[in-house]
């Protein structure tokens, strides 16, 4: 699976999406392959360039899990040097120290902690239900159910929820290595067995929560609907989710609220997304598809589909060739794209 030569890969942050995606799944391929990048240009595209909080954080925590030398790791920087040493189990923390994603800093380190030498717990804080960032709900009832069928040994706990601007949550992920990894085949998503609407609402009135569910009833009556009710200290913050269970995979859509957007509005926006993924036969939405790439990776062998073909999917892709020996394609499937590996 890896590739041979130790020299550093030279990697452009401003390539295809241009984000911070394309350093955190640098920052996992290199842990896992032994092989050093160094990176330029770090998320060029993005309104404010170079690394802020949640991708230093990611930095330091891959830095101190796998041993490395770092070069290059202060707030803003747009180049980073990083050579990795052996991957260590062991108890971490890392605080981000702002509403910053806990949730893609985990992604960033819990691949590289699944091939370690001993198991490991990680508690991080900082935001858990983050504009365009996976909310914690997402890791816990869409990608870790299918990380499980590919035989990772992983549990994460969301110990308490942390909203964009105060932050102040964490969640506590423990890994039990396990070595390889099965192949993913997930070409249908199956019958639909059921589905729920949840509304989290923390320090603003339990009437919003209320008002959100309504606006999904209207289009989706058979939701079960659950109000997560959290305690004001947690807030100011609101997400509304909708679980889509189906017998082979689960996918999670999140909305967020926010200060004189009406809840009818968030309710709209929500319905959007899954509205895209019901239009298509794929098995997996837009975000999950993208998070999948490295664990087929590094299967070696699989393929699932995707409603979309997004800009985060084509760019993982192109890291993860860059890192590993392995034939990934996209493809057309019927009403949907096929991403396949080996
Ligand atoms: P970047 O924009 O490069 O920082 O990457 C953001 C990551 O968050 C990508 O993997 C997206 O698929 C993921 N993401 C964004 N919004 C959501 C969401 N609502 N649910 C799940 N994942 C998300």
């Amino acid at each position: 699976m890896e590739k041979t030569a130790n020299k550093a890969l030279d990697l452009d942050g401003s390539q295809g999406e241009g984000g911070g995606q394309i350093l955190r799944s640098a920052l996992t391929l290199s842990m896992i392959t032994g092989r050093p990048f160094r990176i330029e240009r770090i998320r060029a595209r993005r309104p404010k360039p170079g690394l802020l909080r949640q991708h230093l954080t990611a930095v330091q925590a891959a830095a101190a899990i796998s041993g490395a030398t770092v070069d290059g790791a202060h707030p803003g920087s747009q180049t980073l040097q990083f050579v990795p040493g052996k991957i260590r189990g062991g108890d971490y923390r890392f605080a981000i120290g702002t509403a910053g994603s806990c949730t893609l800093v985990l992604q960033t380190l819990l691949p590289a902690l699944w091939f370690a030498d001993a198991p490991a717990s990680l508690l991080v804080s900082g935001g858990t239900h983050n504009p365009a960032a996976p909310p914690v709900d997402f890791l816990l009832r869409a990608w870790l159910p299918l990380l499980r069928t590919m035989g990772v040994d992983m549990d994460v706990e969301l110990q308490r929820h942390g909203f964009y601007p105060a932050g102040g949550g964490a969640v506590l992920a423990r890994v039990r290595p396990q070595g390889a990894l099965q192949p993913l085949c997930l070409m249908e998503r199956g019958a639909l067995l059921g589905t729920t609407a949840i509304a989290v609402v923390a320090g603003i009135p339990g009437e919003i929560a209320r008002r959100e569910l309504d606006a999904v009833a209207r289009r989706k009556p058979q939701a079960q609907q659950e109000i997560r009710q959290l305690p004001a200290g947690e807030g100011p913050g609101n997400a509304l989710m909708l679980e889509l269970r189906h017998a082979h995979c689960t996918e999670l859509f999140t909305s967020f609220g926010a200060r004189g957007l009406p809840s009818e509005t968030v309710a709209a926006r929500l319905l959007k997304h899954v509205q895209t993924y019901e239009r298509s036969r794929a098995a997996v939405a837009e975000h999950l598809a993208d998070q999948l790439v490295i664990p087929l990776a590094l299967a070696g062998r699989g393929r699932y589909t995707s409603a979309l073909c997004s800009s985060h999917l084509q760019t993982n892709i192109e890291v993860v060739r860059r890192f590993v020996d392995v034939d990934l394609r996209l493809r057309d499937g019927e009403g949907c794209v096929i991403v396949e590996a080996g």
